[in-house]
């Protein structure tokens, strides 16, 4: 059948479950049940709305070790690593069950400037409407997460939503419509469409839908967001990164490796806002090398279904071959390699955690994103050096810098990098509280936190004469 989606194990390369896909015609007619849904839960005030969200936490933690072995079969995640993926999902909830009334707020607008009277000015305030049914199209690399930070928010907002998962992750896509079914929010609120990219594009244009949100390539976003701009919906896009992380002539060495080595090696090095390039500067580049190789080669690939495994197999083998045509790429064009390198002869889809040093322009690993557990060290002759390298690249999601010096690190944070995100002294993480988004070809918009909700709301104007 050709709707069918076919998950494939990564660990084994086996096929596992096949699920009947939804069609185009279908999931038009999700997306209507899921407009008629949202149509009364707009009306419920956010205090109500609060309790369900909870709920989904319970939910998410009552069911953690199905949905865990769910990414481990699909997309090879580590058990451990899907645990706290999932307890982190649970708290998300439970932050924006919290903090959603207060993002919500009506906002009073000072219109007293200028006002030149009689009597007191006119009243004017913002209210944050909900915009709709928004449309997720969402990776596979936290199959869950990705879905529960657009999630939470924006049904708090008083939206709805449409998940649109990638293909390979279509038991976890259907756990996440189960979620909040299992939490009592009302039916058809938010329903999963199995659904192949290539048939996306009447389900972006279809009136129904007000709103898209998607994470992933750059090539995925550039196509939805022109596909939604002809049609005026507004987006909000997460795409690559290919975050530089500065170390500066004055940082520890062992205490930097240790950052760089946590913050390439996320869920594999499959992230987003993995640390991908080392912009090391020279003085201290050999001894961060060394500390660096001890670090990587802690992550041993193991069974990710063993709670002791910190590197797993990769999503898939297509990925896998893409990493490492871009190690040997690199390796032609005069990178020297100083850990792993080589795919192990075995079924499944592995790659040894590596280090390439001598990263130059015109090599795979300093021009393009790194998607697997590859770190690329490259030289710089100062900070200055080491800004400017970090900011010439088509991405500009995280970035980070580490020093002995936090208020030179906090300056270089806050001035200088060209990135969504600016970390001193730690490696790049995603958090409920803090914005989370791109510049450049990362995307725009942003994501959790009271400038994320806001995103998918009619900032709309009240004034009263
Ligand atoms: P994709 O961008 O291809 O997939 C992400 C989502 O977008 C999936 O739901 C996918 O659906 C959908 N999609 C893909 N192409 C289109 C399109 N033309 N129109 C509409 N929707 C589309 O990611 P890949 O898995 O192929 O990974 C490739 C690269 O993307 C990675 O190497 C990495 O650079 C980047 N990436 C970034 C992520 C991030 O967190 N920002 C996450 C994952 C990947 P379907 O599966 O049906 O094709």
């Amino acid at each position: 059948t050709p709707n069918l989606f076919q998950t494939v194990n990564p660990t084994t390369g086996e096929k596992g479950t096949a699920y009947q896909g939804h069609g185009v015609d279908q999931a038009l007619s999700i997306a209507a049940d899921v407009h008629r849904s949202q149509a009364a839960w707009r009306r419920m005030g956010v205090k109500e709305r609060a309790p369900l969200m909870k709920n989904a936490a319970k939910v998410i933690r009552d069911n953690s070790s199905r949905y865990a072995k769910l990414m481990t079969e699909e997309m090879g995640k580590p058990v451990t690593d899907g645990l706290a993926e999932l307890e982190k999902c649970a708290s998300c909830c439970e932050y924006f069950a919290e903090a959603s009334e207060g993002f919500l707020k009506p906002k009073p607008l000072d219109v007293s400037i200028g006002y030149a009277g009689p009597g007191a000015p006119p009243k004017a305030f913002a209210t944050f409407n909900p915009l709709g049914v928004i449309l997720a199209v969402m990776p596979w690399n936290f199959p869950f997460w990705q879905v529960i930070r657009f999630a939470a928010p924006h049904l708090m907002a008083g939206n709805g939503g449409v998940l649109k998962h990638a293909s390979n992750v279509p038991g976890c896509a259907l756990a996440l419509e189960e979620i909040f079914g299992l939490a009592g929010f009302p039916v058809d609120l938010f329903r999963t469409v199995l659904l192949s990219s290539k048939d996306l594009r009447p389900l972006i244009e279809d009136p129904h839908i007000a709103a898209v949100t998607l994470t992933g390539s750059v090539a995925a976003g550039k196509s939805v967001a022109a596909i939604a701009g002809a049609v005026m919906k507004k987006g909000v896009y997460e795409l690559g990164g290919s975050d530089g992380y500065i170390v500066l002539e004055d940082a520890d060495p062992v205490a930097a490796a240790r950052i760089c080595a946590r913050g390439r090696m996320v869920n594999g090095g499959q992230s987003c806002i993995a640390a991908k390039r080392f912009v090391v500067v020279e003085s201290v580049r050999q001894a961060f090398e060394g500390a660096l190789v001890e670090e990587m080669k802690r992550f041993e690939m193991g069974d990710p279904n063993d709670p002791k495994t910190l590197l797993g197999p990769m999503e898939s083998v297509h990925s896998r071959d893409q990493i490492a045509s871009q190690v040997k790429q690199s390796l032609r064009n005069g990178a020297q390699l100083l850990l792993g390198g080589e795919a192990p002869k075995r079924a499944g889809a592995w790659f040894p955690a590596t280090i390439l040093s001598n990263v130059l322009p015109g090599q795979a690993a300093h021009d393009e994103e790194l998607f697997g557990p590859v770190a690329a060290v490259i030289s710089a002759k100062d900070e200055q050096d080491a800004i400017r390298i970090v900011n010439a690249s088509e991405f500009g999601l995280g970035s980070a810098v580490i020093t002995a010096d936090t208020a030179r690190g906090e300056r270089i944070a806050a001035e200088e990098l060209d990135a969504g995100a600016a970390f001193v002294n730690q490696n790049v993480r995603s958090d409920p509280r803090l914005p989370f988004g791109g510049v450049k070809n990362s995307g725009y918009g942003r994501e959790v936190s009271e400038f994320g909700i806001r995103e998918f709301c009619n900032i709309k104007t009240v004034f009263i004469e």
